[in-house]
């Protein structure tokens, strides 16, 4: 294809007259909810394709002002500061995430659990900071997603106790790429991906062919796959236990919190989903690391709209039943 700068050298004026050569524009931006993201999208008018992706970002980090606890001004941290004082009225698409993440604490069977901050707030993995037995004890009773009571009515949220935290974390990432996608359909785009960190999206496909998104070996470097997979209009979330953690006495503590027991979840090295949006592929992927991979793929199986590929803790991998039927991928 020719480059605009090339057709450029026809002169200012034969150039401003031309019409844009459509093609495909990639943004990749770290440090939006901490991570690196990755906007790759079709564009008649690369130029606009440009300004659409500012629209992705801007989203993004409004997404990362309202729901980081790492951030003391967010609403959430205002919730986790105010809420077990009694009800307080939130934002609509803080309320509506608050129940999407009930629905997949119920859906996961208590895996996946927002309060697992009320202990998980004590682990400080970059720094290797872990609470000790008693610190855990304590605050583990905290840790029940029924303590976060809502009401539609209102659009108020209560913590039914004191010491109950929660995070998104595990859901946000996965949400704000849906709200990406979103913006990207309302201003037209029909072929686009949207990543960050683990969790990615795809709109269409690349012109007759597939996307393809690599897993990553949990056990080798970045670029180390252990399978490609083709989307076209799908979600994908990859949590592993390489992605925040330290080894200290033969053991790994990583981000992925066990609500029951408040020690990092550790009965699978990586687990994968693939559905429809990036908001139900997040909220399920962390499932096998609390449940173990025959569970979670018993749930995963339960679901029509769900397929999952899990590296268990011997390094094999296991797929949902929809996946071992399926074609093999082509050669690339
Ligand atoms: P990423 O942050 O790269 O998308 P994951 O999707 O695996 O990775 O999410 C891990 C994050 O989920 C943790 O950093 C933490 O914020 C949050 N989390 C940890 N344990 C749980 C849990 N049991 N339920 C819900 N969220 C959790
Ligand atoms: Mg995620």
């Amino acid at each position: 294809m020719k480059s605009a700068a090339n057709i450029c050298i026809l002169g200012l004026l034969l150039c401003a007259a031309l019409p844009a050569q459509a093609e495909w524009v990639r943004r990749v931006t770290d440090g939006i909810m901490g991570t690196r993201i990755t906007v790759e999208l079709w564009a008649e008018d690369p130029a606009r394709g440009e300004q659409a992706i500012d629209a992705v970002l801007d989203e993004m980090r409004h997404i990362d002002e309202t729901m980081s606890t790492y951030k003391p001004t967010s609403e959430v941290s205002r919730v986790n500061d105010k809420a077990a004082d009694g009800p307080m009225h939130i934002s609509k698409e803080l309320f509506d995430l608050l129940v999407t993440s009930k629905q997949y604490s119920e859906i996961t069977e208590g895996a996946f659990d927002i309060t697992y901050a009320s202990v998980g707030y004590m682990y400080d993995f970059r720094r290797r900071v872990r609470p000790n037995e008693t610190q855990i004890a304590k605050a583990l009773p905290a840790v029940n997603y029924r303590h976060v009571l809502l009401d539609p009515e209102k659009q108020t949220v209560q913590f039914s106790q004191k010491g109950v935290r929660i995070d998104l974390g595990g859901i946000a990432k996965g949400y704000s790429v849906d709200r990406g996608i979103d913006v990207l359909k309302g201003l037209g785009y029909t072929r686009a991906f949207v990543g960050a960190g683990g969790d990615s999206r795809i709109i269409g496909d690349r012109f007759g062919k597939p996307w393809i998104v690599g897993i990553r070996d949990p056990r080798k470097g970045e670029g180390n796959v252990i399978a490609r997979i083709p989307l076209v209009d799908a979600a994908i979330s990859t949590s592993g236990d390489y992605e925040r953690f330290f080894d200290e006495g033969g053991v790994r503590y990583h981000h992925i919190i066990d609500p029951h027991t408040g020690h990092s979840a550790s009965k699978v090295r990586s687990a994968t989903v693939i559905g429809p949006y990036a908001t139900r592929t997040d909220g399920l992927s962390k499932t096998a690391f609390v449940l173990g991979p025959e569970a979670a793929m018993e749930i995963y199986n339960r679901l029509d709209d769900i397929d999952a590929i899990i590296v268990k803790l011997d390094g094999t991998i296991v797929k949902s039943k929809d996946m071992q039927k399926a074609a093999p991928e082509p050669p690339h």
